[in-house]
């Protein structure tokens, strides 16, 4: 494995051609683009990592599958009034769909269904007290008491968020929404704050990848049907309009964000966290999605 990642980290730094990092919001702008990093965590406890594995990135919209799976446990089947479960065929911020459907966003990992999905964990809570739930629940499951938010990243979101108010606000006049607008949207944007290297992002995935069970620590995060249905809507929809291209080129449930990162999923065998800040046009990780499609070849976990 340490060979395979080795190799990828080479492949990958030789790449002349590694997409553009996100610019709208300021703060994400201005990560250097040329940086890789690769982490392979096994159930069993074993950790393989190539390149910059250790250093913190933003972890954006993977955030979105920590939240899901908190909402499911809060309100269980409740999350499926709020969201629907199926593919959007739309970029992460589009806002066109929502009127056709009444407010009713397609899947809890487009922007407008990941508003909801905190809307619906807040509960008549402060969001700081939903933050902070959500933050234990992450160093929970990845076993890490030092992941934190990065405060300018989520005040940079904050100050050019106006497609996510957009958004929001039009998912409260549809009765959507049911707490204050700026507050959930504070709580959205702390949350897609949360800065993690590869290592810590695939410890946090382990328990998607054994039934809903960390068997690194023993610890049962959710239960079997829970976790198989959180991988099956991260293969659906984990990459917004790009979730077809990353099925036919990787085949695991995968979540991107607009940091760079992504968490993929091998049931029973691994599960995989890269970054490297590059998007392509959807805003998927360039290199990311390279490097996985890279190591099913060689590792043969593509589920299909
Ligand atoms: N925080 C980002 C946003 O709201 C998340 C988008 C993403 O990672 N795709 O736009």
């Amino acid at each position: 494995m340490q060979d395979i990642l080795n190799d990828i980290v080479k492949a990958m730094n030789a790449s002349t051609d590694r997409g553009q990092v996100a610019d709208y919001i300021p703060q994400l702008a201005a990560i250097d683009p040329n940086q890789f990093g690769i982490t392979v965590a096994l159930p069993d406890g074993q950790v393989f990592s190539a390149g910059c594995a250790q250093k913190p990135f933003s972890i954006q919209s993977i955030s979105k599958v920590f939240s899901l799976t908190l909402a499911l446990g809060k309100i269980g089947d409740a999350v499926w009034a709020k969201v629907g479960r199926e593919p959007s065929g739309d970029p992460f911020n589009s806002i066109v769909q929502l009127e056709h459907e009444h407010g009713k966003p397609r899947n809890p990992f487009i922007n407008a269904g990941a508003i909801a999905i905190v809307d619906a964990i807040m509960m008549g809570h402060e969001p700081k007290e939903l933050l902070a739930e959500i933050l234990s629940f992450v160093r929970y499951i990845a076993n890490d008491n030092s992941i934190s938010i990065d405060e300018k990243v989520a005040q940079s979101e904050l100050a050019t968020g106006h497609r996510n108010s957009s958004l929001a606000h039009f998912m409260a006049s549809f009765g959507n929404i049911e707490h204050d607008v700026d507050c959930v949207l504070g709580a959205y944007y702390h949350q897609c704050s949360i800065a993690m290297s590869c290592e810590q992002l695939a410890q946090a995935g382990l328990f998607l990848v054994s039934e809903g069970t960390n068997k690194s620590t023993g610890s049962r995060v959710v239960s079997s049907a829970r976790a198989r249905r959180i991988n099956s809507l991260m293969l659906m929809c984990g990459h917004y309009d790009g979730s077809g291209e990353f099925a036919y080129r990787v085949g695991l449930p995968g979540k991107s964000g607009v940091g760079g990162g992504i968490l993929a999923i091998a049931p029973n065998k691994a599960s995989i966290a890269v970054w490297s800040p590059g998007l392509d046009k959807i805003g998927n990780s360039k290199l990311g999605t390279q490097a996985l499609e890279m190591l099913v070849e060689r590792t043969g976990w593509s589920i299909f």
